[in-house]
């Protein structure tokens, strides 16, 4: 079975290649969001993967021989930018192979606190209106890869910001309902800088880069005190991460747990954020009910 399988693949494959018969450029992310987004442009023409997989710690990951050896294989590689990918510098030193930022050109928020004070936050695609640029980006440089297909990828981005577009506006009307003293956003990491921008939130949270993911007793203390001075109904994690930390808040205040954000990396297939614009819609929706006391 295994042989005859092999066989057939080997009969359509490359001299000498033991991979599918794929000829399509491939793009390489360097965490699951930025794939699917990718995706949307890409279409059929491309193929998309991403070298950190569902749930990975993105931060501080790192790459495997396995990714190395795949990443000299890729035509193109994606990264995020604004210091996310920590790792990823050192990982496309020795690679002869094109990259693009495609957070460039976007308005950074600064982190306000910690060894991070003044370095501007990653967690730019936490607002739709940011990805629109990182589409603009893929456009860009998927149609000078595959200039065949320019005209689709120049179709499907405007598609796709066409979403974009209608979910910011979707989450901005959503997130208007609350009342100013409930607008303020706990979590766990300082991942929503961007996002509490968009719909107008205060943001705190437990510590700012998952990096860091050890919470100290004076940053609990200092959550614990804020959720306790502006009467905060609910407070958040993240997926990627524990909610130990933020669970001590819980049980120090009248705070209830409003459930998990996501952030960092998408779900499995079969999780509940298979897709981004899944993630986004997850995020506000548990958020506002959070806020608003209607949490299950
Ligand atoms: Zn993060």
């Amino acid at each position: 079975m295994l042989v005859v399988a092999a066989t057939a693949v080997v009969g359509c494959a490359p001299a000498g290649s033991t991979a599918p018969a794929d000829d399509r450029p491939l793009v390489l992310t360097t965490f699951t969001v930025l794939a699917d987004i990718a995706g949307n442009v890409a279409g059929d023409d491309l193929r998309v993967e991403s070298i950190t997989k569902a749930g990975a710690e993105i931060h501080g990951y790192e790459p495997t021989p396995g990714d190395i050896r795949t990443a000299s294989g890729a035509d193109l590689i994606l990264d995020n930018g604004l210091g996310l990918e920590a790792w990823f510098a050192q990982f496309v030193a020795e690679l002869d192979v094109p990259h693009v930022v495609v957070s460039d050109g976007i308005d950074p928020v600064d982190i306000a606190a910690d060894a991070y004070a003044g370095k501007p936050n990653p967690h730019a695609w936490m607002s739709p209106l940011n990805v629109q640029v990182y589409v603009d980006h893929m456009v860009e440089a998927f149609s000078e890869l595959a200039p065949e297909h320019a005209d689709d990828f120049a179709a499907r981005g405007a598609a796709y910001r066409d979403e974009l577009q209608q979910v910011h506006d979707a989450l901005v009307a959503d997130l208007a309902v609350l009342p100013e003293s409930s607008r303020a956003l706990v979590t766990c990491e300082g991942a929503f800088s961007y996002l509490a921008r968009d719909a107008g939130l205060t943001e705190r949270y437990i510590w700012p880069v998952n990096a860091e993911q050890q919470a100290t007793p004076q940053q609990i203390a200092a959550t614990i005190e804020f959720v306790r001075d502006n009467d905060v109904p609910a407070v958040f994690c993240e997926s990627t991460v524990s909610d130990r930390a933020m669970r001590q808040v819980v049980d120090a205040t009248d705070a209830e747990f409003g459930g998990t954000l996501y952030v960092d990396s998408l779900s499995a297939a079969d999780g509940p954020v298979p897709t981004y614009l899944d993630l986004i819609r997850h995020d506000a929706t548990t958020i506002v009910a959070g806020l608003t006391g209607d949490a299950s």
